[in-house]
């Protein structure tokens, strides 16, 4: 049994990644868990200096003493293994040939929430299909035929949603986020997911996908974001700053583990602890509900 770390390598961890990193970590290990980390790689296209970045996430994570098991996993490398679950999948997929465009006017979505894919390609005929082939890639979606699902969240409670037809592979031939997630997962024997609740959304969608592919099911843990204190997301200016930055201004990682920790009810203010110190105070039913508003940039001085 195992629980998770997987951050993508999109820029430097900041305080809030970090947060939930150590939550990650806590809850493997206060339950008796293997601790993985996964580098979540996958979108190479946008991802241009994945390797380099990785390296230094990683680096963080060990500073602050969250060992892992096993080897680093990095997904652009296993590609057999997403070929293979893509094969269990295919007599449930169709290909889309869809563009934003077509589903922003379909659905009608309100501006920057998800919208629920309709299933216009759903029934096309061979020809129809043809004829669309060539003039674009079709992606590739799951028929999930207006599936609900419920999962059970340690901080959130219970949330059911709908599943809608998501893709499971993209046009440009990337494997989407939602299906390697999943395969990922079952496959490194993780059965305890943790993650910032930005993701909770996505969770009825993935818990669908791995009862499809007969995966047996996760426990979840969603953890509230670190926020600005006028409770929008933390920009560079006020307070998206790293490890780096936070030891540079003088404070020791002991002192950072300390408020991360004070944050989650785990650690008096102005207490300097380890990473084991709080996994020996973690509880899981008593972690905060909300987001933790803060300003790491005053923590570090500036
Ligand atoms: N890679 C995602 C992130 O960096 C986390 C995905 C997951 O844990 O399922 O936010």
């Amino acid at each position: 049994m195992f629980g998770r770390f997987a951050p993508t390598p999109s820029g430097e961890l900041h305080v809030g990644n970090l947060r939930t990193g150590l939550v990650a970590w806590l809850a493997a290990r206060a339950s008796g868990r293997g601790f993985l980390i996964r580098v979540e790689d996958i979108d190479q296209p946008r991802l241009p200096h994945a390797e380099a970045v990785a390296a230094r996430q990683l680096d963080d994570l060990a500073r602050l003493g969250l060992n892992h098991d096993g080897p680093i996993v990095w997904q652009s490398r296993r590609a057999a293994i997403y070929d293979q679950a893509m094969a269990k999948l295919r007599p449930h997929l169709y290909e889309c040939f869809c563009s934003r465009k077509d589903i922003a006017e379909a659905t009608r979505a309100p501006h920057g929430s998800t919208a629920i894919y309709p299933g216009t390609c759903r029934g096309l005929s061979e020809p129809e299909k043809a004829e669309r082939r060539a003039r674009r890639q079709p992606s590739w979606r799951i028929d999930a035929r207006s599936a609900h699902m419920t999962i059970t969240d340690a901080i959130h409670g219970s949330r059911t949603a709908p599943v809608d037809d998501f893709v499971v592979r993209r046009a440009d031939g990337v494997w989407a986020y939602n299906f390697v997630v999943v395969v990922d997962d079952a496959d490194q024997g993780v059965d305890q997911i943790v993650r910032g609740d930005d993701l909770l959304e996505s969770a009825p969608r993935q818990a669908w996908l791995a009862k499809t592919l007969g995966y047996p099911p996760p426990t979840y843990l969603h953890v509230p974001l670190v926020l600005a204190p006028d409770g929008t997301r933390l920009a560079k200016r006020d307070g998206a700053i790293g490890l780096n930055e936070l030891l540079a201004a003088g404070l020791t990682v002991g002192q950072i583990l300390g408020r991360l920790g004070h944050s989650l009810g785990l650690a008096a203010p102005g207490e300097s602890v380890t990473a084991a110190t709080l996994a020996a105070r973690f509880d899981p039913g008593a972690l905060p509900r909300q987001p933790w508003l803060t300003d790491p940039v005053c923590w570090a001085g500036r």
